[in-house]
């Protein structure tokens, strides 16, 4: 039996602890048509996040009160981005879907295109992104971005799948480490980089596709082994999520955030008043969690740190 207590939803005692009741969820701006993509600048103290059909990267800097702030526009075109991380040099880490590929920003404001093709064939839309500590680019490719016009443009697939890849930047070799997904869409690390957990949403196309995250080890040599179902979404489905330090996962879902610990158990929602697709992790002490829910930017305060991942 779960408790309700204002936007929390406890199904297991120990999420009662990990949010705080006075901590309310709070709306910080609207008017996006589907935010994204949120990563977070520890060193400046501002969130990036998509607003992936109007074409524009949207930039939140926090006030001095830790509980509101601007949000202005930080790049537009944007060539259509989805997911952001950042790598291990800082510099930002962008999926696009209007121009099919992972692009870097560089320290000088400059963009490089780190990989548009497979095999010979243009990338699908690539969806959500996250960097390793030994630098390698871990991405996932659905064909959401060109279905239609609306979220970049619309195209064919030309490689046959909707694949994960891993992109080693220092030679530029891309390797298809996961082909048996629908729609591959949010992607995270474990805290000691041992796990690689993936979601599926390919129930967005057909009700009896895939609506879970699936869990890989991780082997010395950068392949994946296992891949068994970690969780199934009871709310729509899972975009993109992050993972905490103590390796909880804090997922996007319909009814808001859904929080499972190591084992796969769901503890915990946040729930959000719009579809969520993505979240992660910021402020100084990463506790604060922001939330990408379809016209609007959430952020709620927790007793968790985000893993060092951006
Ligand atoms: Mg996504």
């Amino acid at each position: 039996m779960s408790e309700r207590k204002n936007e929390y939803e406890i199904i297991e005692r120990p999420f009662g602890n990990l949010i705080g009741g006075n901590m309310r969820l709070r709306q910080l701006w609207t008017g996006a048509a589907w935010a994204e993509g949120p990563v977070y600048f520890r060193d400046g103290d501002f969130l990036l996040f998509s607003d992936i059909p109007n074409n524009r990267i949207m930039r939140f800097v926090p006030d001095q009160t830790g509980l509101e702030g601007t949000t202005s526009v930080y790049r537009q075109p944007s060539f259509n981005t989805n997911g952001h991380t950042r790598d291990r040099e800082g510099r930002l880490i962008s999926c696009s879907h209007g121009a099919r590929c992972v692009f870097r920003t560089e320290l000088d404001g400059t963009v490089t295109t780190l990989v548009d093709s497979f095999e010979g064939k243009r990338l699908n839309s690539p969806n959500d992104v996250v960097v390793k500590s030994d630098g390698t680019i871990w991405f996932t490719d659905p064909s959401y971005g060109i279905l239609s016009d609306l979220e970049g443009h619309q195209g064919e697939p030309e490689y046959g799948g909707c694949h994960v890849f891993r992109l080693d930047p220092g030679n530029g070799s891309l390797t298809a480490v996961c082909t048996d997904f629908v729609k591959p869409n949010g992607l995270a690390f474990s805290p000691d980089e041992k796990l690689l957990y993936i979601a599926d949403t390919g129930a967005s196309h057909d009700p009896d596709g895939p609506r879970h995250i699936r869990k890989f080890e991780v082997r010395g040599d950068n392949t994946l082994a296992g891949g068994e179902v970690f969780a199934t979404c009871d709310a729509g489905l899972f975009d993109g999520f992050r993972c905490d330090t103590d390796g909880r996962i804090w997922s996007s879902a319909a009814d808001g955030v859904h929080c499972f610990d190591p084992a796969g158990t769901l503890i915990g929602k946040i729930h959000v008043p719009e579809v969520v697709a993505n979240v992660c992790f910021g402020g100084a002490k990463r506790n604060r969690l922001y939330i990408c829910g379809t016209t609007s930017l959430y952020a709620v305060y927790t007793h968790v740190n985000g893993a060092q991942t951006p």
